[in-house]
């Protein structure tokens, strides 16, 4: 497999950890939970986006690339990353937000300010197109733009989470666990395509199962051709046969709620939970609804008590904080 040849910006450490969560495995009396720690990547508060960026930056420095552009909604934690990840790789970062700018930025977007992007607000219907208009002004400008699709998920970046899917089996394999099942927040692809290859490629035989976040969040479409098409780019990418079919995919669609951004009872409830049971935070938008999902399934009976389930925690704790008037009170 080509990935160790593949151009890469090195940009935390890895492996992330892998802790067993026995206060909340206790509380639940069902299998048992453990979680590994992407949200503790090292570089501008951790978070999935990372791995996917090692990829895509390594690209964009091989094709001498000054400025990366991407965009996402006011609180992404993509956009977050991609200007954390920029300053360290000495390129300019421009992001497309959408949204209405509030009178003091705050989680997210307040980093995005303290590193130094230069943001371009935008109504959700025009952002896609108004990416790739920020990306050809640039151009126009003299600047040599590299244009990052929404949530980093192409084929580039999935790659980086092939390597994350390996990285957790042979970690596994030194602490004798075999986790039946994975769960986590899945939204733009990227991660969910990375992983289930990576599941192929290094031969693991659970079940992979993405907690959708937000079903329209990669296209109008359906979701797993949207999947099918990032995993199979990048198993070319890395010169493997192997192919995927949308069976290849576990979803699940049940806890979408009000919609993407929208956190309720169920997300709350998973932030108090972990925060109370194990020291450890969640972010209102994906995390915590993917965290709420698994505690739901595992309360209806969907794994047994001698399953080991696995929460891989993508990140996302810096949108805590614009959702702080939600938390105020008991
Ligand atoms: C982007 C993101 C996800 C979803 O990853 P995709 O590759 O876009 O599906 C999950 N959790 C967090 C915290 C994220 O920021």
């Amino acid at each position: 497999m080509k990935l160790d040849n593949l151009p890469r910006f090195h940009l935390a450490e890895f492996p992330t950890p892998i802790h067993y969560l026995e206060t909340l495995t206790k509380k639940y009396q069902g299998p048992a939970v453990y979680m590994k720690r992407d949200d503790l990547t090292s570089l501008g508060m951790g978070g999935n986006k990372t791995r996917k960026l090692e990829f895509l930056i390594g690209e964009a420095l091989e094709q001498k690339k000054d400025t990366l552009v991407t965009a996402g909604g006011i609180q992404s934690n993509h956009c977050r990353l991609t200007a954390a990840a920029a300053r360290k790789a000495g390129l300019d970062c421009h992001l497309v937000l959408n949204g209405t700018p509030p009178e003091i930025p705050n989680g997210n977007l307040l980093l995005d300010t303290l590193f130094g992007a230069k943001i371009h607000f935008c109504d959700r219907a025009e952002r896609d197109e108004r990416l790739f208009q920020v990306g050809g002004e640039l151009e126009e400008k003299g600047k040599k733009p590299y244009v990052i699709p929404v949530g980093g998920s192409n084929s580039i970046g999935s790659v980086g989470y092939v390597d994350a899917m390996l990285e957790l089996v042979n970690q596994m394999d030194d602490l004798s666990i075999t986790a039946d099942s994975i769960v986590f927040a899945t939204s733009s692809g990227g991660t969910q395509a990375g992983l289930a290859l990576g599941a192929k490629i290094g031969g693991f035989k659970g079940d992979v199962l993405g907690i959708s976040i937000d079903q329209v969040q990669a296209g109008p479409g359906p979701f797993p051709p949207v999947l099918t098409e990032i995993a199979n780019g990048a198993a070319a990418r890395l010169g493997s046969d192997i192919r995927l079919t949308e069976s290849d995919f576990s979803l699940n669609y049940d806890y979408l709620g009000a919609g993407y951004a929208m956190p309720g009872e169920l997300e709350f409830n998973a932030i108090q939970d972990l925060a109370l049971h194990e020291g450890i935070l969640l972010g209102p938008v994906y995390t915590a609804r993917a965290m709420g999902g698994m505690l739901d399934l595992i309360k209806k009976g969907n794994f047994t008590k001698d399953q080991t389930v696995l929460f891989w925690h993508t990140g996302g704790t810096p949108e805590l904080f614009a959702w702080a008037d939600k938390f105020g009170q008991d």
